[in-house]
């Protein structure tokens, strides 16, 4: 079953996608001030294993540059359309784990080992 995405959950998505989409387009005034307040989007609690996420993907980030910005782009254009979550490809529930890591994420895990050797 696909479990869709509550309102406040695309919130969170829709920020963190934002601030991607601020520092692909070279607004480093935001990042950096989204650093100084450590502001992940995500609620987190000491110890917690999803600390120092939003500086990964940042890494993540600066690695790939335009295409990047584009696949931004399209995640927020998903979340105003409502499609925003699911697999491209099979339409199933991308995991909420996975669109953490990668907000702009278009395919499940299954769906992007497949489009990454060029099976799709
Ligand atoms: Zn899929």
């Amino acid at each position: 079953m696909n479990k869709k995405l509550s309102a406040k959950d695309l919130d969170v998505f829709r920020n963190s996608l934002t601030r991607a989409q601020a520092l692909l387009s070279g607004d480093m005034s935001l990042l950096q001030q989204e650093v100084l307040n450590n502001g992940t989007g995500f609620e987190t609690r000491p110890g917690d294993t999803s600390d120092g996420y939003f500086q990964e993907f940042n890494l993540e980030l600066l690695e790939r540059d335009g295409d990047t910005l584009r696949e931004i782009n399209e995640a927020l254009g998903r979340i105003d359309a409502g499609t925003y979550g699911l697999c491209e490809n099979c339409q199933c529930a991308i995991l909420k784990e996975r669109l953490k890591a990668v907000p702009h994420a278009r395919y499940c895990i299954e769906c992007q080992r497949k489009a990454e050797r060029d099976l799709l």
